[in-house]
């Protein structure tokens, strides 16, 4: 296929699985990325056995899978590029030869990450930057900007700090904004609000700090009203998983956002993951509550109603 026309393709199919992702709160199931058609013709974009997927009319890779197990894997590096082994077999031909020709030719791959079974958060355009045959691996750049680095394999200080901040941005927080969606049906845990395009994953203890680790036990799905009103602390939930609305904000009056999507929602109990595991951590809960709790103070007379309550 002539390169002008797979660029073109390529394009399409990007453009496609970021409107799916979008929809679906950040990610593509299996089935449908196996069901894509283009042009009336089927055209897989992931590999219906395999970590790669090279069409027979590319003459690049389209995609590639990285597996991980948790928030963590081997994939990832101190450089905050992506480690990615050879393929089985010859590495001058097939799966490899495909790799090697995007890297040569600057030809953009979706990267899908995959941690849950069935569910791929898709991370792209990303480019091979390098090639190790002595290491069987290339190197896989989640930004174009390390297209133009002579040594990607080398990077300076300031390059590489750049390159792990991309690989957080790029990677791990999509990648923690599906486990949680999945975890929790994709529906906000308080309000259960279903559509994944306004649906986030929120940090209870926030991302930066010691605690704040990027696990399913650290977050809650939250619709992006209630992810603002948790982050500004107009809205908290106890260790015991109950909503609490500021009371500045329970006195206001205003119109039925203010009404239905806020007030009501005092004193509702959180939609909880299924699985134990991954219920919001008490301690958690409790570390956040407490800064909900010092950002609202109340007056006498609040504190007072409350206990009348
Ligand atoms: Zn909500």
């Amino acid at each position: 296929m002539e390169s002008a026309v797979e660029a073109q393709l390529r394009k399409q199919i990007m453009a496609w699985v970021g409107e799916r992702a979008e929809a679906n709160g950040g990610f593509l199931r299996r089935d449908e990325l196996l069901d894509f058609h283009l042009d009336g013709e089927k055209l897989p974009v992931i590999d219906y056995s395999r970590g790669i997927r090279n069409p027979a009319s590319f003459n690049s890779t389209l995609s590639i899978v990285s597996a991980a197990d948790g928030p963590y894997d081997d994939t990832e590096s101190e450089d905050g590029l992506l480690h990615y082994a050879y393929r089985k077999g010859d590495p001058w031909s097939g799966d490899n030869r495909k790799l090697r020709h995007a890297m040569e030719t600057g030809m953009p791959l979706i990267l899908f990450r995959k941690e849950i079974a069935n569910i791929y958060t898709p991370v792209f355009p990303v480019y091979v930057v390098d090639d190790e045959p002595e290491n069987r691996q290339f190197l896989i750049a989640l930004d174009e900007a390390f297209r133009f680095i002579h040594d990607p394999a080398h990077l300076s200080e300031p390059q590489r700090e750049y390159a792990l901040r991309l690989a957080r941005q790029r990677l791990h927080q999509p990648a923690f904004r599906t486990r949680v969606l999945v975890a929790y049906d994709t529906r906000c845990t308080i309000c259960e609000l279903k559509h994944g395009a306004l649906l986030d994953a929120a940090h209870i203890v926030p991302d930066g700090h010691e605690l704040g680790a990027p696990t399913v036990n650290n977050g809650l799905a939250l619709c992006k009203i209630h992810h603002a009103a948790y982050d500004q602390n107009m809205l908290g939930v106890t260790p015991d998983h109950e909503v609490r609305i500021s009371f500045r904000l329970l006195e206001e009056i205003d119109g039925p956002m203010l009404k239905h999507g806020l007030q009501e929602m005092h004193g509702r109990a959180l939609s909880l993951p299924r699985r134990p595991a991954d219920r919001p951590d008490r301690d958690h809960l409790a570390w956040r509550y407490e800064h909900f709790d010092a950002a609202a103070p109340r007056t006498t007379h609040h504190r007072a109603a409350e206990q009348h309550r």
